[in-house]
């Protein structure tokens, strides 16, 4: 008769399944002792409510946790996370099955059922072997440069292996000696199972040997599998549990906002201990699995500064494990002032990390407590404070001056109570910066020769107060932040207009958490807009005045990572040119930074490569004559500047998008 029933403990005296479960028991408190250590240590962190949006963070949790959306990216991870992630979940649901069939007599292992239950944990347990094998060839074989080796990948990656193998040797046993001489239909449910058995038999497996060997291999699966459970929780294995709840509990708010500081009630400013962060800061640093995918394009990391993201992270975290740490100063000793002051705020790190870990927000709130608490921060800071507090921007130039560059031109003003369909938002390099200055002036030409009805804010426009906020000084941001949104009120538009995506990012993310809900446009949609419309046509032929016709398009962070704007300068692009577009090596979301962000803008760039640099050196490897376009202030100014720096200036020409725009306009 066909048996189409599971034989589980098959030869296995009773005494050594008894001591399964005593050992299963001793598996669990330690496993239970070592989860609680987590528990008590995140829960060190400053309260934060994190259980609004219920549905959008279920959501999250099976499309980054379940579906690993972001380990997908990849397609060699993607398989190997995969196969581990999704052959460990089936083997332990199945395992569950096994042992309430075995212990608590619920017959569920048989007939159909049991067919397709073989079969699928079979394979499962090999997908899982492949993971493994391909993550062992990985880290040790291929040894991309973001992972670093410790005794705990090794040894996680050996147990699961072991466990798998031992596994796959019990079924082939069994399948050898009830199933194969009886020739069962069963033993071709389980194919590797019936492989095994069949290799087995081939080197001589006999009954006799298969009775004593059986159990010797059942008790040291059996050990091995309780060595997995109480090593948990000591091991990077814990991010089974803490990464699904860390994308949960993921901040939902907009990925280019950061979080206020209610000055008037807060009686500490950022973080200096560690117990100074949000438990959920506390739950990141627990969550991360050391991949680093955040290191890959961090542009600190990149040119040879000491920041690395995911250094950072761990270092932080050991910090956290550490008893005699925990009420020390994270700065200097766990994260050095040069990491600090190393970050552009790029955001890369954070939009590339699985686990939904914010590295630029932890590197913010350390800055916040240098800048607010200590006064410690990078001697050329002082000047760039003083210059938004007295003159309402970072270059000095005195505030009644900041509408100079359109004296000769006929912009219109605003004035007390007066009204415009589109505020032109000119920001400081637009109305400071000589070389910005041009910039601003093409997008007024563009403006007028497509009949808009626009104004600007004259004087009374003062830094949005990006630099300021990501430096560090939230209270200088808001003072910039208020007195701006108080002027804005005074007077009736649609919407804004800027040039600068940090204008842009902090006008239209931020204002709001300060009452300040504005329309806000930057340069690019509203260029394409006008196109799409009509408004304006462009010709199409030398419009470089080069012979190549060769574009490439830098995105800036604020505008691409943290606002997803990508498809409308590209738009521009292949639509104006008649020339030929190249994308660089990193673009879109994988971008590389300018180095200018994070008011590094203003921070001598002391230590390692030059970014800009950096990034120049990738345009001048797609296009060795032509144009690098981008449609941000910091970047152009970093772009020109590297351009000189690498002497390039024959070859490589950095324009605004709006000046390419403004010089192939037909009408
Ligand atoms: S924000 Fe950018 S510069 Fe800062 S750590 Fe992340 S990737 Fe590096
Ligand atoms: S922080 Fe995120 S991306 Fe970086 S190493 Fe950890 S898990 Fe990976």
């Amino acid at each position: 008769m066909l048996n189409m029933e599971r034989e589980i403990y098959w030869n296995i005296p009773r005494l050594w399944i008894a001591l399964l479960y005593g050992s299963f028991i001793i598996a669990t408190v330690i496993f239970l002792c070592g989860i609680f250590r987590h528990i008590r240590l995140i829960r060190l962190g400053k309260k934060l409510n994190r259980l609004d949006n219920l549905f959008t963070r279920l959501s999250n949790l099976v499309y980054y946790a379940l579906f690993q959306r972001r380990i997908l990216e990849k397609p060699y991870q993607a398989f190997t996370h995969s196969g581990i992630f999704y052959g460990m979940l089936i083997l332990y649901i199945g395992t569950l099955l096994v042992l309430i069939q075995a212990d608590f007599g619920l017959t569920i292992l048989k007939g159909e059922f049991y067919k397709y239950f073989s079969l699928f944990l079979d394979l499962a347990g090999g997908f899982l072997l492949l993971g493994l094998v391909l993550a062992l060839i990985r880290r040790y074989i291929i040894k991309p440069a973001e992972l670093d080796n410790t005794a705990d990948d090794l040894i996680v990656l050996i147990l699961l292996a072991t466990i798998v193998i031992s596994g796959f040797l019990l079924e082939g046993i069994r399948i050898a000696i009830t199933e194969i001489p009886q020739e069962l239909p069963i033993r071709y449910f389980s194919p590797i199972g019936l492989l095994v058995g069949q290799i087995l038999l081939s080197l001589g497996l006999t009954q006799t040997i298969s009775f004593y060997l059986y159990p010797i291999l059942w008790l040291t699966h059996a050990i091995l599998a309780m060595i997995f459970i109480a090593y948990l929780p000591f091991s990077k294995l814990m991010h089974i549990f803490t990464v699904p709840l860390n994308i949960f509990f993921s901040n939902l708010s907009h990925v280019g906002a950061l979080s206020k500081i209610e000055l008037e009630t807060s009686e500490d400013f950022g973080a200096t201990k560690i117990t100074d962060f949000f438990w959920k800061d506390l739950l990141d640093l627990d969550s991360c699995t050391k991949c680093g995918r955040c290191n890959t394009g961090c542009p600190a990391n990149l040119t040879n500064k000491p920041l690395k993201p995911k250094q950072l992270i761990i270092n932080l975290k050991k910090h956290l494990f550490n008893k005699q740490k925990i009420n020390s100063n994270l700065s200097p000793d766990t994260v050095s002032y040069d990491e600090v002051w190393s970050c552009t705020t790029c955001g890369f790190c954070s939009s590339k990390c699985p686990v939904f870990v914010e590295q630029p927000a932890k590197i913010t709130e350390l800055r916040r407590h240098l800048v607010l608490a200590e006064s410690n921060f990078p001697q050329e800071v002082t000047a760039v404070f003083k210059n938004m507090e007295t003159h309402g921007n970072p270059w000095a130039v005195s505030w009644d001056k900041r509408s100079d560059w359109c004296k000769d031109s006929e912009v219109k003003i605003l004035n007390e109570g007066e009204k415009t369909n589109l505020l032109l938002w000119v920001g400081c390099a637009g109305a400071t910066d000589e070389r910005n200055t041009k910039v601003v002036r093409a997008l007024v030409n563009l403006l007028q020769k497509a009949d808009v009805d626009f104004a600007i804010l004259g004087n009374q426009e003062r830094c949005c107060g990006d630099p300021a906020r990501r430096i560090g000084n939230e209270y200088l941001y808001q003072q910039l932040a208020e007195e701006n949104i108080q002027t804005l009120k005074k007077y009736q538009f649609s919407k804004i207009i800027t040039c600068c995506p940090h204008c842009y990012n902090t006008l239209k993310n931020e204002y709001p958490q300060l009452n300040g809900n504005f329309s806000v446009v930057h340069h690019t949609e509203f260029i394409w807009e006008l196109i799409q419309i009509g408004k304006l046509s462009l010709s199409k032929s030398q419009i470089l005045n080069l012979k190549s016709q060769l574009v490439t398009y830098h995105d800036s962070c604020y505008l691409g990572r943290y606002n997803n704007i990508y498809s409308s300068p590209r738009k521009i692009l292949t639509t104006i040119a008649g020339a030929k577009f190249k994308e660089m090596k990193r673009h879109h979301k994988n971008s590389l930074c300018c180095g200018a962000g994070g008011g590094r803008m203003w921070m001598e760039e002391k230590l390692g490569a030059r970014i800009n640099q950096a990034r120049v050196q990738e345009a001048l490897e797609v296009i060795k004559e032509g144009i690098i376009v981008t449609a941000c202030p910091y970047c152009l100014t970093m772009l020109e500047d590297g351009i000189k720096e690498k002497d390039a200036l024959n070859s490589l020409k950095a324009r605004d998008i709006v000046e390419i725009v403004s010089n192939s306009i037909l009408v």
